[in-house]
């Protein structure tokens, strides 16, 4: 490979400013990483044989652009590969704890038809937008992934508060770029964080730059639902789905409340951590701590198991010489200690407004 035929590609990375003088892209230079930059351009469609370059020229040893990406500014063909598509370990239904009306709907209305697009199309076909709805730290951003392994489809990952903070003047064209990326992936899952921030309803005194950003996405949405061939899911998360306008709300067909975890759930979070762990719990034990976590939401629980787990570490001495087998099993005193420690993180206030907005715009419990 002629590594000459990546400078064109490579001097705007990092380098070149847009429109907006605020936009600094968050790229690593990669002047020494040719290896890198290469794998970054072959997964986001370039190819190494030769072909087109990106003005259209036949170049001989040039790389070849993805029709449907020519468009598309390189730095965030790079980015988006880089950064937004997740190469993350596979996760299956059961690392998630709980949440079995939503597992079950999701597996059927978007994971068999993303599997089976030949049964699952006409009156069967998907919806291409879901929203997932609820407190903070219950496992939707692990649904959004679960979705994309199940499916054997391109997971993207993205905070919609990155597309209207850090991308300043640019995240119209982040929204239109991520789409096409997509469209290059296909089946591909696109996991929208905090989605409430880039289709709130407030208008008034709403930045020209934020509105834009939210047309260029129900575009963008619409022309997934148009195209019903093309297996693109929208997934969005939110823990103010009272922030969502009427029109985005329409287009999120399916809206699932994601609860706090209850019982059962709080004591698998607790066994699935400590399993990798020298523990020793009896049932008893677990139940009273099961007991005392009500309010607790996943990644609550996942924090007390780590202050639990730094229990047997604190009363150690000699932290550098000690025997790893020597570090005594994490005790239930531990966890009563972690308790004082490690509270609920969400209020019955919220509880009660997620309760109220599923009644009004959820689908089903
Ligand atoms: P959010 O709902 O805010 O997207 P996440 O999916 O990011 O929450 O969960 C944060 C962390 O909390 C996870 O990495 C995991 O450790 C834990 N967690 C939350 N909910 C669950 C669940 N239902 N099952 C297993 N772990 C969970």
């Amino acid at each position: 490979i002629n590594n000459s035929m990546y400078g064109s590609t490579r001097k705007t990375l990092g380098t070149r400013r847009g429109p907006s003088r605020q936009f600094i892209p968050p790229v690593l230079d990669r002047d020494d990483d040719d290896d890198e930059l290469q794998r970054g351009n072959a997964m986001a469609g370039y190819s190494n044989h030769s072909g087109k370059n990106q003005s259209g020229k036949v170049a001989s040893g040039d790389p070849e652009v993805d029709e449907r990406l020519k468009n598309i500014e390189p730095k965030m063909i790079e980015l988006i590969t880089n950064e937004i598509m997740d190469h993350g370990p596979p996760l299956s239904w059961d690392d998630i704890a709980g949440l079995e009306f939503a597992k079950n709907v999701i597996k059927e209305i978007v994971v068999w038809p993303m599997l089976r697009p030949d049964i699952f199309k006409g009156l069967r076909g998907p919806p291409k937008g879901i929203l997932l709805f609820g407190p903070p730290g219950t496992g939707k951003t692990l649904i959004g992934k679960c979705i994309a392994s199940q499916s054997k489809a391109t997971f993207f990952s993205i905070s919609a508060s990155s597309l209207t903070s850090k991308w300043v003047g640019e995240g119209e064209k982040m929204v239109r770029a991520l789409f096409a990326v997509a469209r290059c992936h296909l089946p591909a899952v696109i996991f929208i964080d905090e989605i409430d921030s880039l289709l709130s309803q407030r208008t008034d005194g709403e930045h020209d730059a934020s509105r834009r950003i939210k047309t260029e996405f129900l575009v963008q949405l619409d022309g997934a639902t148009t195209n019903s061939d093309e297996r693109i899911l929208v997934v969005g998360a939110t823990n103010r789905p009272q922030e969502i306008d009427e029109a985005a709300r329409r287009r999120l067909v399916k809206r699932l409340y994601i609860p706090l975890p209850d019982a059962g759930a709080r004591e698998q979070i607790m066994h699935s951590l400590l399993s990798q762990q020298k523990c020793s719990l009896s049932q008893e034990d677990v139940n009273t701590i099961v007991q005392h976590t009500h309010g607790y939401s996943g990644s609550d629980m996942a924090n007390l198991c780590r202050e639990a787990a730094l229990g047997p570490i604190r009363s150690i001495t000699d932290i550098e010489f000690i025997d790893a087998d020597q570090v005594r099993p994490i005790l239930f005193k531990d966890f009563d200690e972690a308790l004082h420690q490690v509270r609920a993180s969400v209020s019955e206030k919220d509880l009660d407004l997620y309760i109220k907005w599923n009644r009004l715009y959820g689908s089903g419990t």
